[in-house]
């Protein structure tokens, strides 16, 4: 590739919103035959909100509320901004807390006014001794709606789940249907439960799902399909994306995302929508075939 038609491009990305940090970005962009794309803040606003509370027959829905929000301020993960909101909405006044702990990927944990209070995946809770099970099938039904489930542990019991739902944003159903009509394979990556993102999937046409990843093997899945001689492009926004978009063949940071995430990808999409993965192709299409 010659400097100067790299630089043209670069500089066309610019104005489109793409901002394109590595030349190699621009070049692969157009061989990409598979996209893999984070969930929460990349397909979705990234700005979820509660949309339900279920509680067991020990709690009122407003006190479980108040504990989880009073564990969950001391997170900035985006599900505890959306339940301390709920909380502060609903004029409930959120307790402080004591020994706060925050194992990545999993979920949140802390001493809220005497009782030591969960707040995570099923699969927290269960790696912490309690039985999520009372509250699973209702859990599942509201997954089947696309629906982000919570479950809270109160001391040694399971004593509620908080449905949290991030609508898809506007732009992306017709991003990925032009980027499958140019036969670019999307594969959605995220640490939520298998039901809530298949649902979410489904929605989009997206047909190839890796569910309940750990932050730390998000990577592992874009070089095994690395591996498999696809040229793979990576979308995401989360410090949790970050090793994955540097694994990629070209990163693609949501400009909306977090720093680590731009620094580690090729090229931020201003926007922060999958219509700037769509135009990056097209530019690269371009450049290369001034070039040749
Ligand atoms: P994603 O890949 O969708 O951005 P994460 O890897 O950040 O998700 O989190 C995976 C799962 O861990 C979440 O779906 C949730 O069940 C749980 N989790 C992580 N952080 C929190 C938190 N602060 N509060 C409640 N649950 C959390
Ligand atoms: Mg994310």
């Amino acid at each position: 590739a010659t400097p100067m038609s790299i630089m043209v491009g670069v500089g066309r990305g610019a104005g489109l919103g793409v901002l394109i940090k590595n030349a190699e970005a621009l070049e692969r962009m157009e061989k990409v035959d598979t996209l893999v794309v984070d969930k929460t803040g990349t397909l979705t606003e990234g700005n979820p909100s509660v949309t339900q509370v279920v509680t067991t027959a020990e709690f009122e829905q407003d006190d479980l509320l108040r504990l989880v929000a009073g564990v969950e301020r001391a997170s900035e993960h985006p599900l505890a901004t959306a339940i301390v909101n709920a909380a502060t909405q609903a004029g409930l006044t959120i307790p402080d807390v004591a020994d706060f702990d925050a194992p990545v990927g999993k979920g949140v944990i802390g001493t809220v006014e005497q009782r030591q209070v969960r707040v995570g995946s099923a699969s927290f809770l269960t790696d912490e001794g309690i039985d999520p099970s009372a509250l699973s099938t209702q859990a599942d039904q509201l997954r089947a709606d696309g629906a982000t489930v919570i479950f809270a542990g109160v001391d040694a019991r399971v004593a509620g789940i908080i449905a949290i739902a991030d609508p898809v944003k506007e732009t992306t159903p017709a991003a990925v249907e032009a980027l499958r009509a140019e036969g670019v394979e999307v594969v959605m990556l995220t640490g939520d439960n298998r039901v809530t993102a298949q649902a979410v999937a489904r929605r989009l046409g997206i047909d190839q799902v890796e569910a309940e990843v750990m932050p730390d093997h998000k990577a592992d899945v874009v070089m095994r399909l690395r591996s498999q001689g696809r040229v793979v492009a990576m979308a995401g926004d989360g410090v949790n994306d970050a090793p994955a978009l540097a694994a990629a063949d070209v990163g693609l940071a949501m400009g909306s995302g977090t720093d680590v995430a731009i620094e580690s990808a090729g090229i931020t999409l201003l926007k922060g929508e999958m219509t700037g993965i769509v135009r990056a192709r097209k530019l690269s299409e371009a450049t290369m075939s001034n070039i040749r």
